[in-house]
């Protein structure tokens, strides 16, 4: 872990470097020697001065940006799958501890692998552990998604990660387009904005405490992050919002968000460790979420379609009869469930009912009955029921809401606060 948190440190210090545009690093070189020659600073006009300054607070600012580390892939050391990236007129390797280090390569692809616990760049041997990747020009590419920011390929001594280095702006405005829904209003799109970028600011610190080599994972075990799109006009939420995110105890809130909550109060709900997370407790039902699609599902199968649904989990499962729920908890979320045979009767949990059938099963409310040959499942609500209700929210956003009182209604107890640089 000390290692780990080490290579962290020195990715960050790395990006501070990295951060700053090549201007701005022009300008930390020229002001140097200024320094030592103070009477070149006299000489100089008011207005110089001025404009001297303005250019190094800019240089500043734009050196403490916001990054995050977002994991694109990973894989064993001794795994023989490649990964192939993309750069439209070549590569620029830097080397994580000394920035300036540089090799050009003039690929437009390159493949990168792992053997004998080493990393190789187009069949060759890096000496490095870890390495950061940047485009000449224009955006890098891994597989058929483009990303902005720059690369660091890496290793410890079981996996080697891909990580995409981004601006957190940029990767919320790549989050929004997955995360959201096409035609939502800008007022949902802010709601959205702030959620995420609570959520990814809450994930960079636990990294850092942890000390792990990325901050969130690009698929929907986090958030959902597919690198560059054209949905432009989602800049806008992302402008209108910038910086901004909800805080608790003055630290940013794990934003946990689903589709459809359902109407399922979350302060009701067994396992949940409140204590870590009290703005997640909302002791009230929304009912904003009632006229969407997704409030009520019912999914229906026959007792051989199920049986195939469970083999693997339960290979002994054999002449399903019916399926009968057994415990639910105070939020009405099923817990236990028993699979009903003619000799037996075999338990279930719940959440692993929902991981087997998830296509149909949307969540953990469900109720279930026999029809003829049939199991039908009748259930409210799609994904965890913690947090924001999307669809909820976007019915309040109809009905006047702004987005502050949306987040303050799903995030009870929590204030806005701004990422500062
Ligand atoms: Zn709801």
């Amino acid at each position: 872990m000390t290692l780990k948190l080490r290579f962290n440190l020195i990715i960050f210090s790395f990006l501070l470097g990295a951060a700053l545009p090549a201007d701005a690093k022009r300008s930390r070189k020229k002001n140097k020697p200024k320094k030592e020659q103070t009477t070149q600073v006299v000489e100089q006009s008011p207005a110089d001065i001025e404009q001297e300054t303005k250019k190094i607070e800019a240089a500043q600012q734009k050196k403490k940006k916001f990054h995050v580390l977002v994991l694109l892939a990973e894989k064993e050391l001794d795994d023989e799958q490649e990964w192939l990236l993309g750069a439209a007129k070549g590569f620029v390797l830097h080397d994580i501890q000394n920035d300036r280090q540089q090799v050009v390569l003039e690929d437009q692809k390159i493949a990168i692998s792992t053997a004998h616990k080493l990393i190789y760049v187009n069949g060759k041997r890096s000496s490095k552990n870890s390495f950061a990747l940047r485009s000449l020009k224009g955006h890098l590419a891994y597989g058929i998604k483009h990303y902005p920011g720059f690369f660091i390929v890496a290793r410890d001594t079981k996996k080697a990660y891909l990580i995409n280095v981004v601006d957190i702006e940029d990767y919320l405005l790549s989050v929004l387009s997955s995360e959201g829904w096409p035609g939502w209003p800008l007022e949902m799109n802010k709601v959205l904005a702030i959620a995420c970028r609570s959520y990814v600011t809450s994930m960079v610190l636990e990294a850092q405490v942890q000390g792990r080599l990325y901050h969130v994972k690009s698929t929907n075990a986090h958030q959902t992050y597919r690198g560059v799109h054209n949905k432009g006009h989602l800049k806008e939420a992302i402008e209108q919002t910038r910086g901004i995110f909800l805080g608790h105890n003055e630290k940013p809130i794990l934003a946990m968000f689903d589709a459809c909550c359902g109407g399922v109060v979350p302060a009701k709900i067994a396992g949940v460790n409140f204590s870590k997370a009290p703005y997640l407790k909302r002791n009230y039902a929304c009912k904003h979420c009632k006229r969407c699609k997704l409030y009520e599902w019912e999914a229906s199968y026959n007792t051989y379609q199920l049986e195939e649904y469970f083999k693997e989990e339960i290979p002994s499962l054999k002449k399903l009869r019916d399926v009968i729920v057994t415990k639910k908890d105070p939020a009405g979320l099923v817990q236990r469930v028993s699979l009903k045979t003619p000799s037996r009767h075999l338990p279930i949990s719940g959440k692993k009912i929902y991981s087997l059938l998830k296509n149909q099963i949307k969540s953990f409310y469900y109720s279930v009955s026999k029809k003829a040959h049939s199991i039908v499942f009748k259930g409210r609500g799609y994904g965890h029921h913690l947090g924001l209700c999307q669809w909820g929210a976007r019915e309040m956003v109809r009905d006047g809401w702004d987005h502050k009182s949306i987040l303050s209604y799903y995030y009870p107890g929590t204030t806005f606060m701004r990422l500062k640089p």
